[in-house]
């Protein structure tokens, strides 16, 4: 029996579309054609797979505005960051359309003969989406999957399969060939586990919450497949006495309730140092109560609405009756899974809201005394994902950012994904990195060939 998900748009609980979910045979029907494809794909000449990789980009530029609008419909993003999105998929694209004329080994000295390395791709890598970024994190995935000369086969969230499916359809239009990049919507428990457990899949891109990612890295381990982790965060917002105070206050709301707070890298900590933590409280109060939560088609609206529900009821369990809420933002009433940007304070570092992955619009504060005490409580998760540092003492940035147990740091900026520069999580973040220009070589295995010149 074929089951079915309907789409629900987050700002107005409509259906927006329902779509088929794969079940196992159609899953192995789609990973056999991806691992038919593969040959062809592999001996592709570099620059005709460049070509290809420019073609694609250039076909989801010219559908900017209609990606961005399906991702409005189908996640709650602001139009303005559904824009920015999408064009995120074009410009990952173009920057690893450089990469198949770039695959270059080595020669390394050894006695006898010629020593030379290959990096040869893997075969059909399979690419598992969260709900929160479908489209940013789908190319992460595909395009220096693709470049390297691997097959694609890409599952969305449940939720959010709508951009994907478009992506799907747009490479084949660009001239990809068929098998070559192929969407397959389903839930996690059916196609993401035969991901896992068929055996053509050579390699596994998980990005989600790190219980399904450390059972994906269990599964992985029968195979000893390949595994790229992008997992979950509780990220610091470090703010010294010696910051820049109006200008932390002002970004700080945008570090953490961008996307709602479904961000991976939310900074979801705030940690002020004590001698500054009532002006700060102060210029923050209006920074979070400015945050403009409206529909998400809107030109102005800065945050919508949740992505469900369910997700609803988890960020509300973080803030009950006796929760000390400092002040909050506003929020459309009515349909629609809306929750206002929310502040905690003063919690302490053993609250569960200090502490859990909240994924959502609201953020705890809590005073530090000096450098050492900031780095230890920015340290003390579980989790490494991001963070960011705000002070003027240029030495403090550099100790503290060497300091802090985390893969993506920003001073006095809240910026964590550049597509020029990998991305990835410490300790229970995850394991590899993506993006920056070695991304390539993950979707690789390196060969070395030793030709005797001598008897
Ligand atoms: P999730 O772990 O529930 O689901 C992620 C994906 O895994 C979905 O496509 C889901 O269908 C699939 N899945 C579920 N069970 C599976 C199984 N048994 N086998 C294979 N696949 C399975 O996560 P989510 O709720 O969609 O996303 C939110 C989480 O993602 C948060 O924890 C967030 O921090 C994390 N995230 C991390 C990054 C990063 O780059 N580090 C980026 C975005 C989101």
């Amino acid at each position: 029996m074929t089951t079915t998900h309907d789409v629900i748009n987050p700002a107005t609980e409509d259906i927006v579309a329902t779509i088929e979910q794969a079940d196992e045979l159609a899953t192995d029907a789609a990973i056999d054609e991806a691992a038919r494809a593969f040959p062809a794909w592999r001996d592709v000449a570099p620059g005709d797979r460049a070509r290809m990789l420019r073609s694609f980009a250039a076909t989801v530029e010219d559908h900017i505005e209609e990606l961005a609008r399906l991702e409005v419909a189908n996640a709650g993003h602001t139009i303005s960051n559904a824009r920015w999105e999408a064009g995120n998929v074009r410009d990952v694209l173009n920057y690893y359309s450089a990469a198949p004329e770039r695959l270059s080994g080595r020669q390394i000295p050894v006695p006898g003969g010629v020593n030379i390395t290959f990096k040869e791709p893997l075969g059909v890598v399979g690419v598992i989406v969260p709900w929160n970024f479908p489209m940013p994190i789908a190319g992460w995935g595909f395009a220096p999957a693709l470049a390297a000369g691997n097959t694609v086969v890409l599952k969305p969230a449940e939720v959010t399969p709508l951009t994907a499916i478009r992506l799907g359809e747009l490479a084949l239009e660009a001239g990809l060939p068929e098998g070559v990049f192929t969407v397959i919507p389903g839930k996690g428990s059916v196609v993401g586990e035969r991901f896992i457990t068929h055996p053509a899949v050579r390699k596994l891109v998980f990005t989600g919450s790190t219980s399904v990612g450390q059972r994906v890295m269990r599964g992985a381990a029968d195979q000893v497949k390949r595994v790229t982790l992008e997992l979950g965060g509780k990220s610091a917002n470090v703010v010294f006495a010696d910051a820049d105070l109006e200008l932390a206050a002002a970004t700080a709301p945008y570090g953490v309730f961008d996307n709602a707070g479904q961000d991976c890298c939310a900074r979801s900590r705030i940690l002020v140092q004590r001698s500054v933590y009532d002006r700060f409280m102060e210029l923050l109060e209006p920074a979070v109560k400015g945050v403009r939560v409206e529909d998400p088609s809107l030109d102005t609206s800065e945050m919508g609405p949740l992505i469900s529900r369910n997700q609803w009821h988890t960020v509300a369990s973080y803030v009950p009756d006796d929760a000390p809420v400092v002040f909050r933002g506003s929020a459309p009433e009515g349909d629609g899974f809306w929750y206002p940007p929310t502040v905690l304070a003063p919690v302490g570092a053993e609250a569960a809201a200090f502490r859990e992955e909240i994924f959502g619009p609201v953020v705890v504060v809590a005073p530090f005394d000096d450098e050492a005490d900031a780095i230890t409580l920015a340290n003390d998760s579980p989790y490494g994902l991001s963070g960011s540092i705000w002070t003027r003492d240029v030495g403090r940035a550099m100790r503290v950012s060497r300091a802090v147990e985390a893969g993506n740091l920003s001073v006095n900026s809240h910026s964590s994904v550049r597509y020029w520069t990998p991305f990835g999580g410490y300790k229970q973040s995850g394991l590899g990195r993506e993006l920056g220009p070695d991304a390539p070589d993950s979707f690789t295995e390196v060969k070395n060939v030793f030709i005797a010149t001598e008897g």
